[in-house]
């Protein structure tokens, strides 16, 4: 754990989330700014900073964060009408939080780019 790492802190229970699903080494809860009426974090438990760091990290790791965003989306009803996952990575994708998290997004129309 990094101390001062927020999502850290919500995968220890320090601070407080909506849980919405929960594997051996993945949590999925709740954004708090929610862009779509669906809209979910999968976060590693263990800290990793960003979609590159996960990439390199323990076998099947990367696979088991996929695996939960899809999950979600079965959980949520929108894994028929179509989700979206983000990896924002880095400051030019406007990653602001350093803990790898995957963005499910669904229930609306997305449309295509994204703004
Ligand atoms: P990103 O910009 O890709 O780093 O996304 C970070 C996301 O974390 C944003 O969508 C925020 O709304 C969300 N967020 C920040 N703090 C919390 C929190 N305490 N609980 C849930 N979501 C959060």
């Amino acid at each position: 754990m990094v101390t001062d790492c927020l999502f850290c802190k919500i995968a220890a229970n320090e601070i407080p989330a909506e849980l919405v699903y929960e594997t051996e080494r993945t949590l999925a809860f709740r954004d708090v700014n929610p862009q779509a009426p669906t809209h979910v974090l999968v976060i590693t438990k263990a800290h990793h900073a960003d979609a590159a760091a996960l990439a390199e990290a323990d076998e099947g790791l990367a696979d088991e964060v996929v695996k939960t965003a899809h999950a979600v989306a079965v959980r949520e009803g929108t894994a028929e009408s179509g989700y979206r996952l983000v990896f924002n990575t880095g400051p030019a994708a406007g990653q602001t939080v350093p803990h790898v998290h995957c963005h499910v997004l669904g229930g609306r129309d997305l449309g295509w780019p994204p703004g």
